[in-house]
């Protein structure tokens, strides 16, 4: 094994992922800028009002049946037979009513929609599903295929504010291309499940998974620096220098190779050999970002896992974490999460996280009038500006591996083309693109 080390900036899903597999071949580093491996998976605690501590991801993350590498990776921890595989119900919310939307046939009760909408919706899902990807998906607005295959009245009353909720200000920018990722995660997830869209979650959530990550790494003998914030990367002829912060001290390594997954503007900071054309590039990638507000509720706010809100709401949707999660290992009260995704520059993540918990508490409460305010028991905000790339019209493709400066690569989700971020889609590209890295020329070597 040669000795010098390969250095992974970014300790998330991806960086584990890389560094797992770098570290049979070569010595490994991971620089993680937070307190513990995991980045958007990692978790928080709530408290009851009786003391008792209960940990939950920050964002709410669930396991698809169909999600094979996932599954795989997690049987490596020896934790795949603790997962229970559910179907999971959806509600939509429209007018201030709920209606149960999980199935075709409940879709085709929906009240606010004619029998010809109902049938061309499920009729759009399976269209854009299936139909084979191809550069026009770039290049067709997605409300316009919306419009073309669903008709202008279902699109008008349910495409159309389902788009808002979720891409916000990107919702009339956005090509086919994401309608694509997205209807085809639905529709692989629902046939791995029989027709049933299957979930789980791995009791005790990410904080269990990344904790055996984390034993895995060093039983690899990776080692992981945490709160170690990576402040410049420089490439050598031969090698590589990596300059750090741990709290107020500042740190300079040297390795063979450095290997960043951070994001796409992080990546343009701290790059200071990058042209000016990548520098560009990296900073133009548009991204989405996400206020997600978790709460322990003393009831159950509906069935479902998954209430779309097609009204006008400070929230996107509303996850019923309970529905995978059991009260008994979440001190007896009910788990939701309440993700607002929004553009980075958003006012409001300025907002303290006693506003946001008010108006997303609210918004909860609009929706579900049954929530009165003292079922509200404990409550935590989450926030991350640069969570997901968008696929806008006329985007320019994604950055390469490759961004021109010697034994440096960049892998990270500003390479995910869909628009639908999800740790399958992380662990594959993880597995995509490590060989170009590992290649010959600029790669690992
Ligand atoms: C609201 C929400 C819901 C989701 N739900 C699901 C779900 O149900 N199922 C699913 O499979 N996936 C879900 N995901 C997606 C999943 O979280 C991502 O696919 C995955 O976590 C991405 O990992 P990553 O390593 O690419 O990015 P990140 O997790 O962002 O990791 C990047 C890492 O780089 C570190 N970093 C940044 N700057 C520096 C620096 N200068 N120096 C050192 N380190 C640095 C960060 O601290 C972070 O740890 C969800 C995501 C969100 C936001």
């Amino acid at each position: 094994m040669p000795h010098e080390p390969i250095i992974v900036v970014g300790g998330g899903m991806l960086g584990a992922a890389l560094a797992r597999r770098l570290a049979p071949h070569r010595p490994v580093i991971v620089l993680e800028a937070g307190a513990s491996l995991g980045g958007l998976t990692s978790t928080h605690d709530l408290v009851t009002a009786e003391g008792a501590v209960v940990p939950v991801d920050r964002f709410y993350h669930v396991i698809l049946s169909s999600d094979r590498r996932v599954r795989a990776w997690l049987a490596e921890l020896g934790l795949a037979e603790e997962l229970d595989f559910r179907p999971v119900g959806s509600t939509v919310v429209a007018a201030g009513v709920a209606y149960p939307a999980a199935s075709l046939a409940q879709m085709a009760g929906l009240p606010f929609l004619s029998v010809l909408d109902r049938m061309r919706i499920a009729a759009s899902i399976g269209i854009g599903a299936l139909a084979p990807p191809g550069p026009w998906f770039s290049r067709v607005p997605a409300q316009r295929w919306l419009r073309t295959v669903a008709g202008s009245s279902a699109a008008g009353a349910f495409w159309d504010p389902l788009l808002r909720a979720k891409l916000g200000p990107y919702a009339s920018q956005v090509s086919s291309n994401f309608l694509h990722a997205t209807f085809s995660r639905l529709l692989t997830a629902r046939l791995a499940g029989g027709g049933a869209d299957l979930f789980s979650v791995v009791p005790g959530g990410y904080r269990r998974i990344l904790a055996e990550a984390t034993r895995q790494l060093e039983d690899l003998g990776v080692q992981v620096v945490l709160n170690a914030e990576v402040t410049e990367v420089s490439g050598r002829p031969h090698g590589v220098r990596v300059r750090y912060r741990n709290g107020t001290a500042e740190h300079e390594l040297t390795a063979a190779h450095a290997v960043l997954t951070t994001p796409a503007t992080v990546t343009a900071r701290i790059l200071p050999g990058l042209s000016e054309q990548s520098r560009a590039l990296l900073r133009s990638i548009p991204h989405l970002g996400v206020i997600n507000v978790t709460a322990l509720l003393r009831r159950a706010p509906d069935p479902a896992y998954l209430t779309y809100i097609v009204d006008d709401a400070d929230i996107t949707s509303v996850i019923g974490m309970h529905t995978l999660i059991p009260p008994q290992l979440t001190a007896g009260r009910y788990l939701v999460h309440l993700p607002r995704y929004c553009a980075p520059e958003d006012p409001i993540f300025e907002d303290t996280d006693e506003v946001i918990e008010k108006r997303f508490l609210s918004a909860l409460r609009t929706v579900y009038p049954g929530v009165g305010p003292d079922d509200v028991e404990a409550v935590r905000v989450a926030r991350a500006r640069y969570v997901m790339p968008v696929p806008l019209l006329g985007a320019p493709a994604p950055p390469p591996v490759d961004l021109g400066i010697d034994n440096v690569s960049y892998i990270g989700s500003a390479q995910l083309e869909g628009g639908t971020l999800n740790v399958e889609a992380t662990l594959e590209l993880a597995g995509r693109l490590l060989p170009d890295a590992l290649g010959t020329g600029r790669g690992v070597s």
